[in-house]
Formats: C-alpha cells, structure tokens, sequence
C-alpha cells in the first residue's frame, strides 16, 4: 500500500480527507503522527497555502503528502474570510468565535444576498520538491444563516445552508457532505487523476 500523509492538524478535515483516501488502499498517515509542526500558511490564495502545507509535510516525513486549503467566500463580504477563514476572528480564533463574528456581520443582510461558497484546493506532491504538484479545486454553493442548525461537520458548516437539500451543511450525514461538498468534489478529481 501506497504510504500518504495528510498535512492537516484539523480534526475534521483530517476525518474526511482520510474516509475518502482510505478506501482507495492508500495507507493514511496523519502529520501529528511524525509530529510535523504547523507551518505559518503565508499565502495569499488557497493554491500557495495547500503547497507550503503539502511541502512541509513532505520535507519532514519524506513521503508524498495531501494537502487542503479551504475556506468559505460570503459574497456580502466580498468575499471575505476566505484565505483566513480559520483566523477570521484574530489568532486565537475558534470555531465558535468565527461563527459569531460572521453572523454579528451579516446580521442586517437580507437573506437572498447572504450566498456563500466553501472552495477548496488539494495538492499532493510526491515528494518535497515535486516541481508539478496536482492541484485539484471543489466550490460548493450556498447561503449563511444567522441561526446555527445542526450538530454534524466543523467550522461554518451550522450556518451553511444548502439550498439543493434544504438543510446546513451540520445537517447531513458526513457521507452526504462528502458527496457534495468542495472538499469531496476536490478529492475525487485527485483519485482520478493518480489513478491514471
Ligand atoms: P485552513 O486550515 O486554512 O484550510 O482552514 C480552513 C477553514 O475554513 C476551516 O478552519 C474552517 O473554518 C473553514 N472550512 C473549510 N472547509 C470547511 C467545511 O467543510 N466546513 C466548515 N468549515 C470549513
């Protein structure tokens, strides 16, 4: 089996990324597992981050490494958090403080112009100097709530509302979210391209 680590310290990112690798005999390593520090993430855009993170991760285990950048874009907000949707609400930032920070700035936003997308980017490098990483990109569209519904998923997902299934994103099972989400769509295109 094809050893594969995975440079996210999110646990819920890190749940998901390994349900999608692990059936397709990829042996997955987690980076706390070889205790690869967090890398500053320096980047201006979803693909720079997801390299330095896949490079890092990379360098230190010496095996080929997944990385994701993600983060969600509220229109309303040109398009902010974005890139720093992990730290939109400062460096010791949370789920739950992000939540309310967002929320606290749409609260006078009419519904229909609260849209909103998560996107994510996926690198995999074979190795920390891989001059041609595969980059692989998922945008899934939808509309923040100001009131949290649902237990399931991590971050923004009880104040995403997908309008194609009349729920949060909290409110789908972790295989429909996988199904739908930025992060699955992105996923899948790396399979299919390793694979081939
Ligand atoms: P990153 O580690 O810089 O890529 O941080 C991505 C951040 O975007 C996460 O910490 C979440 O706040 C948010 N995010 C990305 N994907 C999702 C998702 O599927 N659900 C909820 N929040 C997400």
């Amino acid at each position: 089996m094809q050893k594969l680590v995975i440079a996210s310290g999110n646990q819920g990112k890190l749940r998901e990324l390994a349900a999608l690798l692990e059936p397709l005999n990829f042996e997955v390593h987690t980076q706390a597992e070889f205790n690869v520090p967090d890398v500053p993430e320096t980047g201006t855009t979803f693909v720079e981050n997801a390299i330095i993170k896949a490079r890092h991760a990379a360098e230190v285990t010496g095996l080929p490494a997944v990385a994701d950048d993600s983060g969600i874009e509220v229109d309303a907000l040109d398009g902010a958090p974005g890139v720093y949707s992990a730290r939109f609400s400062g460096a010791d930032a949370t789920d739950e403080k992000n939540n309310a920070l967002l929320v606290e700035k749409l609260r006078d936003v009419p519904e229909d112009e609260r849209t909103a997308r998560y996107r994510a980017v996926i690198v995999y490098m074979k190795h920390a100097k891989d001059p041609s990483p595969i980059i692989c990109e998922g945008s899934w569209e939808g509309r923040i709530v100001l009131e949290p519904q649902g237990a399931g998923g991590f971050g923004y997902d009880p104040y995403f509302f997908v309008p194609t299934h009349g729920c949060t994103s909290a409110e789908l099972s972790p295989e429909e979210k996988n199904k739908l989400s930025h992060r699955g769509q992105a996923l899948r295109q790396l399979v299919e391209k390793l694979s081939q």
